[in-house]
Formats: C-alpha cells, structure tokens, sequence
C-alpha cells in the first residue's frame, strides 16, 4: 500500500481544460473517517470557475480532435485509461480508503471494476452500429446517434470510483465532454481519474474535474445554460432538487438514488448460505451502498432460528481500521454520517423496536477517534417505524417476519424506493413469481450484491430514472437523429 503523499496543507488542485487550477482562498477538508485526521484540503470551484468549465469543455468538444475522431480511436483512448487505472491501481485504491473508509480489499476491487468499465465501453464503442430503418419511397433513412456535448456526471461518497468509471467512460464513448463533479468527501479518486485520462491521450478539456459542494459547485453545473445533460447518483432528495432545476432547462437527467432493498429468506432456502448472502448484502462497505438489502423479510416458521443464526454471523465480523488484516468493516465515511445513523437507530427504539445486536460505537480504543459503528440487527418492528421505510445508508438490518407470498409481496412492495430485492428459497417457481411481482430494478435470486457492468442497472419508483450500464448505457448519453437522404 503506498503511503500517503500529501500532507494536511496541501491544496489538490481541480482540473479543468488540462490545466490544474489550485484555490488557496476557497478549499474544504478532505478527512480519513479511520482516525478523524485530516488527509489534505481540496479546492471549491468558484461560479467564475464553473462557468469557465463549462466553456471550455464545449470549445474542446467542437474540436475536430475529438468530435470527428472515429470510434476505434475513442475506444483506444478509453482502453489506455484503463490501462493508467490499473498502473496506478494502488494510489487510486489508497485514495478512496483514506476518504471513505472502505477496507483495503474492496478498495482494490472496485479500481479492477472501475478499470473494467472502461474496457467494456471501449468495446462498446467501436461495436455499436448506426441503423438504416425501413423507408417508405424513394429515399434512404437513417437513425444516427450523437452526443449532447457537455454533459455533468455528479458522484457520491460511498463508491466513487465505480460510480464515476460508470458515467464517465459511456459518456465518453459516445462523444460528449464531461464535467464530472465528485462527492466533497471523496474528491481525489475523480482528481486522479482526470490525471491518467491526459495521461492516457484524451484531450485537454475533454474530462474536467470541478470539485466543491453540492449545493454550490453541483446546483450551478446542473443550472447552467450549457449543459445539456446530468447523469446523478446520490440521495433521493437531492435527485429530486436536480430534476426539479433540469424540468426548468428541460434537460434530460439520468438519476440513480437510494434504496430499502428487501432481503427475503423462505423457510425452504439454503439457510447458511442465505446467512452469508444477508451478512454480505447489509454489512459489506459498511451498509453504505445504495443495494444494500436492508429491510430482511424471514419466513415466520423460521424466524427465530434464521436471525439467531444471523445474529452469531454478524457478531463474528471484523470492525476495524480499513487497512488492518482481515477487516471485513471500516468506519462510516464521515462522522455527520455516523450521527444520522445513530439518530436512526434511536428512532427504531422509540417506535417500539429492540436491538438484537449492535446499535452502538466499538469499545476497542484503536477504534476511538475514528467514526466506526457496530453491525446493528434491530427485531420487533412494524412496518410504519422509521427505520423500516427510510434509508438509512449504514449497517444496520431491519428483521421483519412474513406468513405467505402474498404477505411478503405486500410488505415488501410497500416502500417509495424500489432500487434492489433478494431472494432465497429451493422453489425456482416461486423465485420466478416473486421475481416478477417485486417492484426492483434489480432482483437478485440466490445470490445477493452480483453486479456486471453489461447488465442494466437503475432504479423503480423514487430509487431513480434511466439505466446505467449495458448498451443502453452509452445511449444514455446521446440524443438521436433521423437523417433522410432523397435517392
Ligand atoms: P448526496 O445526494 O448528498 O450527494 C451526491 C452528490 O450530489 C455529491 O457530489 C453532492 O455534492 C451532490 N449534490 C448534492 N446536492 C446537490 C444539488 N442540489 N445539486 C447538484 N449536486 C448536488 O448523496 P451522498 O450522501 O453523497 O450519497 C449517498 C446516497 O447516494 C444514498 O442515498 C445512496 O442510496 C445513493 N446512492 C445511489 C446509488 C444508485 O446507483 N442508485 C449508488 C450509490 C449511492
């Protein structure tokens, strides 16, 4: 693991047309959740800034660099930023721990997904076909697909560099500049991306990095006059502030937002495997992830024994520093963060609820001054507590009992989001019929959390609009055209 390389005066620098622009009078803190330090100080774009992105990407778009180089080359470009990713696998993988908190191994993981992302549109790319449609006389037609132009990605915190590959490289591949707007807490992963893609090739002005608030540095981007499109995964809230400003453009938004996936364990399913697909799908990352399978619907027959089970797994895993050996669970990402949740779980108490295990801070003195929580079970909810209906984006489970099909499906239905769902049980009729009946953008039938990148992905009802990832994804960001050609 590399060490670290900045100290807690330097400003990053954001980069925007190539050139890296430091503003010593308007930074924020990046922080290390792990120890409460801070890592170093970040520059806030200005408005001036801003819009100086934004001219600058569309001047680089019209370039005939970029907008006439052919699609084979684009995905040249895309495959040596993949290539730089996985050079600099180790500082981009340190980057994110130090600023998020995730243990060292999904760290790792997530650049060798990120890098991947860029190799699968890169293929993309230099595959997918325009169409010649049926005509109805004496002309040819065609469907041709182009860019918007400049088009704003804006990230969360809790696994930038997937969500950020996820945006950047489709949109890139179809030709558009890119304003990418990363969380304040995690802003040097989206730095480093922009690093390797000049190093790569891609030309200046192409990928700009602006860093900042949301609610400065974000709401401007979303509203300015120039671009054209906004790709978005975050919160609800936020989504719904974006697409309320993009309604006033009348801009296309693509929103990713968050989840209260239900997790649903039959009485007939494989019980220690459906334990570790529970553990996995709640605890992983620290509940921080927007699939997070938080709501657990259990069979009634089985209850007890399912969440005694579950409760003796979960009290095995490893909380600790995210670069120590073995931990399977590193700090929430920010100390705010871990006060939300702490709220929550208060609320859970107050609405009748009980901790069955966890609901509190670890003891061990390594872990004092850093922003850790315990894996939290909490039983004896109904369905209109708080904490069964809201996100709470942390490792805290929902344990819930269902009589039949019907029940569930009732239960599990009932929620504004509709991101994600699990399934387990031997009955592949059921798992089909449940399936179907899940109101999800993703259902997962005796796994959990499995994710590939040509497989689209999104939300149901206020868990998002639009699909990331697939084909589809690339064609997110273009806008099509008809072109008739009189014969
Ligand atoms: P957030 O909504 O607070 O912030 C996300 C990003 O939006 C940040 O870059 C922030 O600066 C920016 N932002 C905030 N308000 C803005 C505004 N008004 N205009 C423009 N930009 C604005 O979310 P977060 O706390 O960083 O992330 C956690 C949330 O993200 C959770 O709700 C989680 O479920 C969701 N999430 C969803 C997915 C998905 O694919 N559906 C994936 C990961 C996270």
């Amino acid at each position: 693991m590399p060490a670290a390389s900045a100290s807690p005066n330097t400003v990053k620098p954001l980069l925007i047309s190539g050139e890296w622009i430091t503003t010593a009078d308007s930074t924020f803190e990046s922080i290390n959740p792990a120890s409460g330090s801070a890592n170093f100080l970040i520059s806030a774009a200005s408005e001036s800034l801003v819009d100086q992105a934004v001219e600058s990407a569309w001047q680089a778009v019209r370039q005939p660099a970029w907008r006439d180089m052919l699609p084979h080359k684009r995905a040249s470009i895309l495959r040596a930023i993949a290539d730089g990713m996985e050079r600099h696998a180790d500082t981009l993988a340190r980057l994110q721990m130090i600023e998020n908190g995730k243990v060292w191994a999904e760290c790792q993981a997530q650049v060798a997904s990120a890098a991947a992302t860029f190799r699968y549109y890169a293929s993309v790319c230099e595959t997918l076909n325009a169409e010649v449609t049926p005509s109805r006389g004496n002309y040819l037609s065609m469907t041709q697909y182009e860019p918007y132009g400049v088009v704003v990605a804006i990230t969360p915190w809790n696994s930038p560099m997937t969500m950020e590959a996820q945006k950047v490289a489709p949109a890139l591949a179809a030709g558009n500049a890119v304003i990418l707007k990363p969380s304040e807490v995690t802003s040097s992963p989206a730095l480093e991306l922009g690093r390797i893609a000049l190093e790569a090739g891609l030309p200046p002005g192409i990928l700009n990095v602006v860093t900042g608030l949301g609610a400065t540095v974000g709401k401007r981007l979303v509203e300015h006059p120039g671009v054209r499109m906004v790709s978005f995964t975050g919160g609800t809230a936020s989504g719904r502030a974006i697409a309320l400003a993009a309604a006033e453009k009348l801009m296309p938004v693509a929103l990713e937002l968050g989840g209260k996936s239900p997790h649903i364990v039959f009485a007939d399913a494989d019980l220690p495997k459906a334990v570790e697909g529970v553990i996995g799908g709640i605890f992983e990352g620290s509940g921080q992830s927007c699939v997070a399978g938080s709501r657990l619907y259990v069979q009634r027959s089985i209850a007890p024994q399912f969440i005694d089970m579950l409760v003796k797994r979960a009290s095995q895993l490893k909380v600790d520093l995210p670069d120590a050996a073995g931990a399977q669970m590193g700090p929430i990402a920010s100390f705010a963060h871990r006060e939300k949740i702490e709220r929550m779980v208060g609320t859970a108490l107050a609405d009748g609820g009980e901790v069955l295990l966890g609901g509190q801070r670890p003891t061990v003195d390594a872990l004092q001054s850093g922003a850790f929580y315990l894996p939290t079970i909490l039983g004896s909810l109904t369905r209109n507590a708080h904490v069964v209906r809201e996100e709470i984006f942390g490792p805290v489970l929902c344990a819930l009992p269902f009589d039949d099909e019907d029940d569930l499906i009732d239960q599990a239905n009932d929620s504004a989001y509709g991101l994600a769902s699990g399934i387990w049980t031997a009955d592949y009729q059921r798992a089909w019929r449940v399936a179907r009946r899940l109101e999800a953008g993703s259902v997962w039938i005796n796994t959990y959390k499995q994710l590939s990148i040509a497989t689209p992905f999104g939300g149901f009802k206020q868990s998002g609009i639009g699909r990331e990832k697939g084909l589809s994804g690339l064609r997110l960001y273009q806008q099509t055209k008809g072109i008739y050609w009189g014969m």
